[in-house]
């Protein structure tokens, strides 16, 4: 126990001590030891200075105080009262110690305010997909996640994609590095797409799902690419579906998405796992499809166009149903991929892909 410790338990006559200026000296230190200890357990340390029964400030109140002459009470007084509140702050601070998680853990009070932390919120685009999800799961669909390692069969031939097709050159991608007797080469997925498959081979028709992922291919980056890219695939398949059920399904959808003045209109292209195919463009949402802005000049969303290419989509081709065990007679269907990344941009205003993977905060607090 430390010397001053001992000196509590004597009276000022039995310490010697008869001058203010020695009184001073006294409380000086213990304020000094005090000040010096460390608290490791919350209990221990009010029982050596706050219990009634044999805590400093008690034996304080005894033996220096109590027994003291008149005279010499007065200086001890406004000491002890000062005292008292460095003890009982040394305390409060130990609680707020505690409740931020630090000391021994033993004891909190639990009436105490919180320490309210930021959770942060979702990535826009976590939040775009779960927005474009909202949308599909209100007309029947469900949602479908698979793997980004992917098979050649699944990411091409399935899809109708032969090994020298041309389209692989667009799709580039990322293959891992196997040992040389691997049964099969591996591949980064370049599409949500191999999910069609995997899903058509377990599910019997009817089959409505929808695939939120990410993709990647061998782009170098820039303002609009990037090696990794997220894609929602989309697959409807059933006995009586028609192409107008496909183009009401992308028009519910871009109206939602977009807003409900926005036109639609698509225009022929060309996927090797889709017959016909269609390009779907949506009137400029900034401009209102005027290709003219508010000020008079050229949009600048659309360039000047009015509309705006969205994504890629058609008619299951025939020949897919084949790789799944579907009756290409009795079935049919439609499928659409769509850019996440893209529409978030497009939506947000944002023309830089790399800020999505850059992960700065700057950025991400704007979307929370
Ligand atoms: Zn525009």
């Amino acid at each position: 126990m430390s010397g001053i410790l001992e000196k509590t338990e004597l009276t000022f006559q039995q310490l010697g001590a008869s001058s203010e200026a020695e009184v001073d000296r006294l409380f000086a230190e213990i304020e000094e030891f005090l000040e010096s200890e460390q608290i490791g357990d919350r209990e221990t340390f009010r029982v050596l200075w706050a219990s009634d029964k044999k805590g400093v400030l008690t034996k304080i109140r005894n033996n220096w105080l109590r027994a003291a002459p008149p005279s010499t009470r007065r200086w001890i007084g406004p000491r002890l009262e000062k005292l008292t509140h460095s003890v009982a702050f040394k305390l409060k601070t130990y609680v707020e110690r505690q409740v931020e998680g630090e000391g021994s853990g033993e004891r909190v009070d639990l009436s105490l305010p919180g320490v309210i932390r930021s959770v942060g919120s979702h990535h826009l685009i976590r939040q775009v997909f779960q927005e474009i999800e909202g949308i599909f799961f209100s007309i029947g669909f469900s949602v479908v996640e698979g793997p980004e390692i992917e098979t050649p069969y699944y990411n091409f031939e399935a899809l109708n994609i032969p090994e020298f097709h041309p389209v692989r050159d667009d799709m580039d991608t990322f293959y891992l590095d196997l040992p040389k007797d691997a049964k099969t080469p591996l591949l980064l997925r370049t599409h949500t797409s191999p999910m069609q498959i995997r899903t058509m081979e377990k599910q019997k028709p009817p089959v409505r799902v929808i695939v939120p992922g990410k993709v990647y291919r061998r782009d170098n980056p820039d303002a609009t690419h990037s090696f990794a890219f997220h894609q929602i695939e989309g697959l409807a398949v059933d006995t009586d579906i028609t192409f107008c059920d496909f183009t009401g399904t992308i028009e519910y959808f871009v109206k939602q998405f977009f807003g409900p003045s926005v036109k639609t209109r698509f225009r022929p292209s060309y996927f090797p796992f889709t017959e016909p195919s269609v390009e779907f463009d949506v009137s400029c949402p900034f401009c209102g499809g005027t290709g003219t802005s508010a000020g008079g000049g050229t949009c600048s969303k659309c360039k000047g166009a009015a509309w705006i290419e969205l994504f890629g989509a058609g008619m299951v081709d025939p020949a897919v149903y084949g790789f799944v065990n579907y009756d290409a007679k009795k079935v049919s269907g439609f499928a659409f991929g769509i850019g996440i990344d893209r529409l978030a941009m497009l939506k947000y205003g944002i023309d830089d892909i790399q800020v999505f993977f850059q992960n700065d905060v700057r950025f991400l607090r704007q979307f929370p």
